[in-house]
């Protein structure tokens, strides 16, 4: 059974290409804690067209961070829901120190779980990234190809070409990559090595939040 409060937040930290949305499924699962993408509500809200999308679609595009204040009202709503109850888990929240610090005020935090993965890495993994927009499934054109009778309908993001992708990582080492030493010096960081192949970086996964389950 769980040992920390039901109403605390876990955080799914790393780059973009690290893996947080395939292993978000899993810790979701293993916690029963849903999960909340912000970069998945902001996609929806640019396909929906609304106000929060139409300011966030041109951030987006370039690979820059969408402002605080859209982001922390996002969080803010999305904590309101009834099942939020027993706490949330992050993915790709917080990006920033005051996203961080806000993040802070709405809820309590008892673990951020950080993917380390190097650049080279990710590059390929996230230019061959396609995602079946039926189901949200992710699949990778070699280590993970999308089954024939899916095939035809993945999409690639806009944002998952070279040019952006580098631009997401630089965005992530200026703006994003200081958070670990914030949650590092509040001891609640625990570091996963998540270079190898998915199943290996689940194993990881799975053992860390099963320790920290377990206390
Ligand atoms: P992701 O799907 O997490 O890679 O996010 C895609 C894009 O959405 C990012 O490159 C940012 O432009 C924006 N975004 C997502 N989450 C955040 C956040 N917490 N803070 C600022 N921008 C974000």
């Amino acid at each position: 059974m769980v040992s920390w409060e039901r109403s605390e937040s876990i955080i799914l930290f790393g780059p973009p290409g690290a893996g947080k949305g395939t292993q978000s499924g899993l810790i979701s699962e293993i916690t029963g804690k849903p999960q909340v993408s912000t970069g998945d509500m902001l996609r929806e809200a640019v396909g929906e067209q609304s106000d929060v999308g139409n300011e966030a679609k041109a951030y987006m595009e370039k690979g820059l961070l969408v402002p605080d204040s859209i982001i922390i009202e996002l969080i803010r709503r999305r904590l309101q829901r009834e099942d939020a109850s027993d706490g949330l888990l992050f993915d790709g929240f917080p990006r920033t120190i005051p996203q961080a610090q806000a993040l802070e005020g709405l809820t309590p935090v008892s673990m951020v779980l950080s993917l380390n993965v190097p650049d080279d890495i990710i590059i390929g993994r996230i230019t061959g990234r396609r995602t079946d927009p039926d189901t949200g499934e992710i699949y990778h054109i070699a280590h993970r190809p999308p089954p024939d009778d899916v095939v035809d309908r993945v999409i690639q993001r806009t944002d998952d070409t070279e040019e952006t992708v580098r631009q997401r990582l630089s965005t992530f080492h200026s703006q994003t990559a200081p958070l670990e030493s914030y949650y590092r010096e509040k001891g609640i960081l625990v570091e996963i090595d998540g270079a190898g192949p998915m199943g290996e970086v689940s194993t990881l996964v799975r053992d860390a939040v099963n320790r920290r389950t377990e206390g």
